[in-house]
């Protein structure tokens, strides 16, 4: 027997239209380099992306060629995120907080024929300019400036163009490529299809995920050129959800100004925002009036439990989630479930700490040496996932990187452990466990216990060579302003939480930590700074 369903392929398109007359005067809002606001709504930016789409056909692009965007979170960007891809050509945002050399490297590596660049980005792409070959520079002009006559004019190629043609499409396309921050080895690109995008705008959508709804406003503080803004654009347009963009303006009060005027209900980013967002917060309980209840998605680096707490006396509510740019990129994403909804509220908060369930059609296993580990809650093992939007391969690279199992597991480097729950906990990325006389010592857990210390801003922990336990950990400290703190009442703050053999056996107190330009600790470099650092 055969089903008599209809063959209908999943694609942006789709759901671009759909935005165009279902939500037409459902208003999107953007940062402007002067801070002023940009106003308009979806109906405008339905024409534009569409405008988009045809100019791109008229300047030659073809199905599956590479447009290569250099730009903050906006309205042109969010133009782009659909013009591209519905003009059958691929979206590929560029990390601008990279270094030059890398993102020449990326653009060559994708052959990305054409550029979308932000004027107030200019004298970044000129530090690639030399290295890269794109064919045509598009500039948008952000700032009001004028477009030096060289480059194309956003604007003008938008007023000008010829309505799109909808090329022949399949959900399989490719749609969107975005490649690795590369913290192990050179970067590595991952593409993205029509339908990967589109299920996992569904899964995300839903209730006990971001639970994302037409009636919500998204503000994604995560940058547009950082896996997508984690899917939010694309979600946000199925969903008709209004859009709040913080353009480049990422600090604390700019964006508790936007929450507050745009009455924000759902925002997300990197921990290190939301510390500063805390602090700000702390220090003027009552200058902002913001949504009660706004969730704020936490992901790319741990939700550590103090912040979560924290945010809880604002009214304030952390989703701590788990991805990574080769799994679009949400998996696992925490709620609390209904048999574990009556637990007491000091084992709500450890749990809520902990990186969540992994989504429908979201497949998890923690694999160690012994074979698959148990869900115990304390067998660790490396994360493998697979699912119809984690990876299959790398864009143009051979299959030797290791990174997939011979029954197509994708091996995501973190070490967990999973619960009889279901919930998964990072406990550290493979590189960076500390290994001392063959047990294996969590960095994350120490990090983020240490950062619930009031004299703590910040603490990273790594693995120092040792003669007898192979490594011993060393925690690397950045105490919060006006503050000292001794090594003896961080050890004494940690004792109580932990095996006596996971506790530091030494602490240096430095002023700033090495970060990624994602905003991770750069741990590499702090094991390099204190790889000869002696043992008592
Ligand atoms: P990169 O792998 O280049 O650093 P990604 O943005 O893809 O960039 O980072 C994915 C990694 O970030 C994950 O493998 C994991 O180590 C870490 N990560 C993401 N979310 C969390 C989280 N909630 N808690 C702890 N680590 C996280």
């Amino acid at each position: 027997m055969r089903s008599t369903m209809m063959q209908f392929p999943l694609t942006l398109a789709h759901i671009l239209d759909r935005a165009g007359r279902l939500f037409a005067s459902t208003e999107i809002v953007s940062r402007l380099p002067d801070k002023s606001l940009h106003r308009y709504a979806y109906g405008d930016f339905h024409r534009r992306a569409l405008a988009l789409g045809g100019a791109l056909q008229a300047l030659g692009l073809k199905r599956g060629e590479r447009v290569a965007t250099l730009m903050w979170n906006h309205y042109a960007h969010f133009e782009a995120y659909f013009g591209v891809p519905c003009a059958g050509g691929v979206l590929h945002t560029l990390n601008l907080r990279l270094h030059p050399d890398d993102i020449a490297y990326i653009v060559n590596h994708a052959e990305d024929r054409f550029l979308i660049v932000d004027d107030v980005l200019l004298p970044l792409y000129d530090k690639i300019r030399a290295n890269t070959n794109f064919e045509k520079v598009i500039v948008v002009p952000l700032s009001g400036s004028s477009v030096p006559a060289h480059y194309g004019d956003y604007e003008a190629l938008i007023a000008q163009s010829a309505p799109l043609s909808p090329p022949a499409m399949d959900e399989e396309d490719p749609a969107g490529m975005c490649y690795t921050s590369g913290t192990t080895g050179k970067p590595k690109g991952v593409v993205y299809s029509h339908r990967s995008i589109v299920l996992h705008s569904f899964a995300t959508a839903m209730v006990d995920c971001l639970g994302l709804g037409n009636r919500d406003c998204v503000c994604p503080v995560v940058p547009m050129f950082h896996v997508n803004a984690w899917g939010l654009p694309f979600t946000a347009v199925m969903m008709g959800a209004k859009l709040a963009f913080p353009g480049q303006h990422l600090d604390a009060v700019n964006l508790l100004d936007l929450y507050q005027s745009e009455q924000v209900t759902l925002t997300a980013g990197v921990p290190t925002i939301w510390a500063g967002i805390l602090q700000a917060l702390e220090k003027e309980p009552a200058r902002w009036t913001l949504t009660p209840g706004m969730r704020m998605v936490v992901g790319g680096a741990a939700a550590p439990e103090a912040m979560i707490r924290a945010f809880d006396k604002f009214g304030l509510g952390v989703v701590h989630g788990w991805g990574m740019t080769e799994t679009s990129p949400v998996g696992t994403v925490n709620f609390i479930k209904r048999e574990t909804a009556g637990l007491a509220s000091d084992r709500q908060y450890e749990l809520r700490a902990k990186q969540g369930v992994p989504t429908p059609f979201f497949e998890i296993r923690a694999m160690s040496d012994k074979g698959e580990a148990p869900w115990d809650g304390a067998t660790m093992g490396e994360l493998q996932v697979r699912g119809p939007w984690v990876a299959a391969s790398y864009h143009g690279l051979e299959d030797d990187t290791g990174k997939w199992t011979e029954d197509g597991w994708f091996c995501t480097g973190d070490i967990v452990t999973i619960d009889a729950a279901g919930y998964i906990k990072i406990t550290d990325r493979i590189k960076d466990l500390v290994k001392s006389g063959g047990e294996w010592i969590s960095s994350l857990d120490l990090e983020n216990a240490l950062s619930g210390h009031p004299k703590v801003r910040e603490a990273a922990v790594i693995g120092v060579p040792h003669s007898k336990w192979d490594e011993r950990p060393l925690a690397v400290v950045v105490v919060k302003e006006g503050q000292t703190a001794t090594a003896d009442e961080l050890r004494e703050y940690l004792a109580p939480k932990f095996a006596a053999f996971w506790l530091p056996d030494g602490f240096e107190f430095v002023d700033e930590l090495p970060h990624t330009a994602t905003g991770k600790l750069l741990k590499a470099k702090l094991r390099e700074r204190f790889r000869g650092r002696p043992w008592d």
